[in-house]
C-alpha cells in the first residue's frame, strides 16, 4: 500500500482528469502541483477555483515543460505524448510517470469492484456502454468509466459501492497504467491510429495488449482480427484465464458468434445438453450494423465471463441507446435515409459503417491525420452510388476514388467553410435514389471545419432538416 502523505506530485494538465487526480491525491495528504502550458483567463479561473477548494494543491500556468523541483511522481493526463518535455525531464530525474487510470487502480478501496476492461481502435465507447447496460440488466450496480463519463478516480474513491466496473481504456491510458489487472478484458480491433503518439504500430499494439496482463477469467479477442489474438497469446495472464473469441460467423468452441441471425455463446455454455447458448437476436442490437454486432458480442463475452445470464444480455442490448453521431438515423426524405456517423473519424471506422449500407451516397473528408484511403475505397467501391467530398484533405480521397472506383460519380465541393455541409447534403440528395442511404462517415477528423465531430454531426442533421423542409414545401 502506497502512502501518499507528503509526497510531492506533479500533475500534467488542468483538465477534467488532472483536476480529479489533484483533488484525490491532495485529499490523501500529498503536496500537488498541477502544471499546464495554457495561461488564458479560463485557465486562471479554473486554477483559482482548484487552489481554493483543495488544500495542498497549487497550479503553475504557462509552463508545461519543466519539472517542478522536488517532484517524486508525475501523473499524466490523456493525450500527453510520452516524449513530452515534462516526461523526458522526469525520466532524466529518475521520477516515475503514471496515468490517471493507474492512480485510480492504486486508490481503489478494499473489496473494490472488479474491472471489465475494453480497448480497441474503434468501438470502445459503444461497447463499454453496451456492457454497462447488460450488467445493469443483470441487476448489478455498475458504471461505465475510463475514457468516458465521470473521471475514474472520482468513481473509485467515491461513496458509491459498485459490483463491477465497465472500463474503457485508450491506448494512451494503458501506456501509463502498468499495474492495472482486469478481471477480464477485450481488444475489439487494431488498425493504425494515433501512430504519431505511439511512434509505431508495434508500440501501439503493445500498449493495447497491456490490457490483458494479469487477467483472471477471460481475454476476449476478435477472430476476424488476428492481431488481437496474437496479443492474447503474448500476454502474461493468471492460471485458468481463457481466450474467448467473437466472430460474426458461426462460433467455434470458446467463441461467441452469430447463427441464423441469433447471437450465440459457445464459450460459457451452462446447459451441457446444448453446445450453444442463445443470447439475443441481431435486431436487439442498436443499430444492427455488422461492426456493432461485433461490439455487442464483445460486451456479451465480458458479461458472460462475469457470470451474467443470457437473458440479461438480451435485455441489456435492447435497453442500450448509442451516443449521438454514431451511425445515428437522422431522417428519411423522399425515400432516402440520412445517417450521421460523424464519429467515424478514421478509415477503419468509415469502412465499418459503409459496410452496413448499400447502395450508399457517401459524404466524406476533413483532416486525414496521415491516413491513406486506398484500402477503404477498394473495399467499399461496389456499395457506392456516389460520393460528395469536402474538407482540407478531400483530394486524398478523390485520388483513391479515381484509382479504384473510376465509375462512381464524385462531387468535389472544393469547400471547407461550415456552409459546405448544406451544399454536401443537397448534392448527396441529388445523387441518391429512393431506397438509398446518405451516410456521413468522414474517415477524417473534423477540426478543419468544425470545433469537433459533434458539431459536424449537428451541422449534418441541421442540413437534413433543411432539406426535409424544402422538400415538404415543394409538395
Ligand atoms: P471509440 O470510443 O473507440 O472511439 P465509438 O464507440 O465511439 O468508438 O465508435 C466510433 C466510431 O467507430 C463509430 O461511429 C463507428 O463508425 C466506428 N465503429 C464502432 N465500432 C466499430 C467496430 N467494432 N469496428 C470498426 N468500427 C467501429
Amino acid at each position: 500500500v502506497t502512502s501518499w502523505q507528503d509526497r510531492n506530485i506533479t500533475v500534467a494538465g488542468l483538465g477534467v482528469s488532472g483536476i480529479s487526480a489533484a483533488r484525490a491525491l491532495a485529499g490523501l495528504g500529498a503536496v500537488v502541483t498541477v502544471v499546464d502550458g495554457g495561461d488564458s483567463e479560463g485557465h486562471r479561473a479554473r486554477a483559482a477555483e482548484l487552489e481554493a477548494e483543495a488544500k495542498g494543491v497549487s497550479v503553475r500556468l504557462g509552463d508545461a515543460e519543466t519539472l517542478p523541483g522536488g517532484t517524486d511522481l508525475v501523473v499524466t493526463s490523456p493525450g500527453w505524448k510520452p516524449d513530452s518535455p515534462l516526461f523526458l525531464a522526469a525520466a532524466e530525474a529518475g521520477v516515475d510517470v503514471v496515468g490517471d487510470v493507474e492512480i485510480a487502480w492504486q486508490l481503489r478501496g478494499e473489496n473494490a469492484a472488479p474491472w471489465l476492461a475494453i480497448t480497441g481502435t474503434n468501438g470502445k465507447t459503444t461497447t463499454t456502454q453496451m456492457l454497462a447496460s447488460i450488467l445493469r440488466a443483470a441487476g448489478l450496480k455498475t458504471a461505465a468509466v475510463g475514457n468516458i463519463g465521470t473521471p475514474i478516480i472520482d468513481v473509485v474513491t467515491g461513496d458509491e459501492q459498485y459490483d463491477v466496473l465497465a472500463v474503457e481504456l485508450s491506448s494512451y491510458q494503458l501506456h501509463w497504467a502498468p499495474s492495472v489487472r482486469a478481471h477480464s478484458a477485450a481488444v475489439l480491433n487494431l488498425a493504425p491510429d494515433h501512430l504519431d503518439w505511439h511512434g509505431s504500430m508495434e508500440a501501439y499494439a503493445a500498449d493495447k495488449g497491456r490490457i490483458y496482463e494479469g487477467n483472471t477469467i477471460a481475454c476476449v479477442y476478435n477472430v476476424a482480427d488476428p492481431a488481437t489474438e496474437r496479443l492474447v497469446e503474448e500476454a502474461d495472464v493468471e492460471e485458468g484465464c481463457r481466450a474467448i473469441g467473437f466472430t460474426l460467423g458461426a462460433p467455434g468452441p470458446s467463441m461467441l458468434g452469430v447463427v441464423d441471425g441469433i447471437l450465440v455463446d459457445r464459450a460459457f455454455v451452462q446447459n451441457r445438453q446444448k453446445n450453444a447458448q442463445e443470447l439475443a437476436h441481431v435486431d436487439d442490437v442498436n443499430p444492427p450494423a455488422p461492426h456493432n454486432i461485433a461490439n455487442a458480442l464483445a460486451a456479451a463475452a465480458l458479461a458472460r465471463a462475469f457470470g451474467v445470464e443470457p437473458r440479461a444480455v438480451r435485455d441489456g442490448l435492447r435497453d442500450f441507446r448509442p451516443d449521438a453521431h454514431r451511425v445515428a438515423f437522422v431522417d428519411e426524405v423522399d425515400g432516402v435515409r440520412y445517417v450521421d456517423d460523424s464519429k467515424a473519424t478514421n478509415t477503419h471506422a468509415a469502412e465499418a459503417s459503409l459496410a452496413a449500407f448499400e447502395p450508399v451516397v457517401w459524404i466524406a473528408g476533413g483532416l486525414a491525420k496521415g491516413a491513406t484511403f486506398d484500402e477503404l475505397v477498394q473495399k467499399s467501391a461496389k456499395r457506392l452510388r456516389g460520393v460528395v467530398l469536402m474538407g482540407a484533405d478531400r483530394a486524398l480521397i478523390a485520388e483513391a476514388l479515381a484509382r479504384h472506383a473510376p465509375e462512381v460519380p464524385v462531387t468535389d465541393l472544393e469547400r471547407t467553410d461550415t456552409g459546405a455541409m448544406l451544399a454536401a447534403v443537397r448534392e448527396a440528395a441529388r445523387l441518391a435514389e429512393p431506397g438509398d442511404t446518405v451516410l456521413l462517415a468522414p474517415a477524417c477528423a473534423s477540426m478543419d471545419m468544425f470545433a469537433n465531430y459533434n458539431k459536424r454531426g449537428d451541422a449534418f442533421a441541421d442540413a437534413v432538416r433543411e432539406l426535409a423542409s424544402g422538400s415538404a414545401a415543394d409538395t
